[in-house]
C-alpha cells in the first residue's frame, strides 16, 4: 500500500474530537494526510473499542488495543480478554499504547511494569507491532523488553524524546522511532540534534493529538492536519526535502501499520 504523510499517532476517539471528527479527518486528508493510526489506550478499554470503530468507518485508517500506562493498575484477566478479543479484528493492527510513564505515575510502578510485560506477551502471541509509551522510564523499558523479548520486538516508540543512546538501543531491537510536534518547540534543540544523527529510514512522525500541537498551533487543540508540521521541521533538520520525509517515514508506517 502507497503511503505518504501519515500520523501514526493520535487519539482520534478521544472527546475532544466529538463535536467535530468528520470535520477534523477531512481536514488531515486536505493537508496531504495518506493515512491515520487511530490509537486505542487513550482511556479505559472502551477507548480501545471505540478507536477501532472508528478506524473501520474509513479505509485509510487503522487502530490498536491497550491499556495506556496511566490506567495500568486497572489491567486484569478480564481487560486482556477484551484487548484480546480486539486484535481479532481487522482494523485493529497494533498492541497498545502501552509502555511505562514514571512522570506521572498515575498507576504504581510495579503495575506498570507487569501490564508492560502482558501486552508485549499479546504481541508476540497475535505477531503484532506494539506501540510503546516511554516516559522518565527507558531503562525500565530495556529491562522489560529484554525479559519478554529477548529476540527483540516490532514496533514503535512514540513521542520520541530521548538521548542518541535510548534511540540506537531501540532501532538495535527492530523499533522505530516516532516524532512529535515536540520537535518543532523552539527549546527541543537537543532532541532535534539527536534526531539528525539518525537514519531516517528508522523514523516516522505523529500528532499524539489532541495533544503536543506542534508550532504554530502549539496550545491548541491538536489534529492529526497538523503532522504536515512535525514532518516539515524534520525535513528542516535533516536537509531534505519534506516530500523524501513522506516517503520514508511512510514506508516505515506502512511496513507497521498499513500494509495489513
Ligand atoms: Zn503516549
Ligand atoms: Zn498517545
Amino acid at each position: 500500500m502507497q503511503v505518504g504523510l501519515a500520523d501514526t499517532h493520535c487519539h482520534l476517539a478521544d472527546d475532544a474530537f466529538d463535536k467535530d471528527r468528520e470535520e477534523v479527518v477531512e481536514r488531515a486528508l486536505a493537508a496531504g494526510v495518506s493515512h491515520i493510526m487511530a490509537v486505542g489506550g487513550g482511556g479505559p478499554i472502551e477507548s480501545s473499542e471505540a478507536s477501532a470503530d472508528l478506524a473501520a468507518a474509513f479505509p485509510f485508517m487503522r487502530s490498536s488495543a491497550g491499556i495506556h500506562p496511566h490506567d495500568a493498575s486497572s489491567y486484569c484477566d478480564d481487560i486482556e480478554a477484551r484487548i484480546g478479543g480486539l486484535l481479532e479484528r481487522v482494523e485493529v493492527v497494533a498492541v497498545g499504547e502501552t509502555g511505562l510513564d514514571y512522570y506521572y505515575d498515575n498507576s504504581p510502578r510495579e503495575a506498570q511494569r507487569e501490564a508492560f510485560a502482558r501486552h508485549l506477551a499479546l504481541a508476540v502471541k497475535h505477531d503484532l507491532p506494539v506501540i510503546i509509551h516511554c516516559r522518565d522510564a527507558a531503562s525500565d523499558i530495556r529491562e522489560v523488553v529484554s525479559a519478554v523479548c529477548p529476540g527483540g520486538l516490532r514496533g514503535v516508540v512514540h513521542c520520541f524524546t530521548g538521548n542518541y543512546e535510548d534511540a540506537r538501543w531501540y532501532i538495535d531491537h527492530g523499533l522505530t522511532v516516532s516524532l512529535t510536534g515536540i520537535i518543532t518547540f523552539k527549546k527541543a534543540d537537543e532532541l532535534r540534534a539527536t534526531v539528525k544523527k539518525l537514519p531516517l529510514d528508522t523514523l516516522m512522525v505523529e500528532t499524539d493529538a489532541p495533544y503536543l500541537a506542534p508550532m504554530p498551533y502549539r496550545g491548541k487543540r491538536n489534529e492529526p492536519a497538523y503532522v504536515a508540521e512535525v514532518a516539515g521541521t524534520l525535513a528542516e533538520v535533516m536537509g531534505l526535502e519534506k516530500e523524501r520525509v513522506y516517503e520514508a517515514t511512510g514506508a516505515n508506517a506502512a511496513a507497521l501499520f498499513f500494509d495489513a
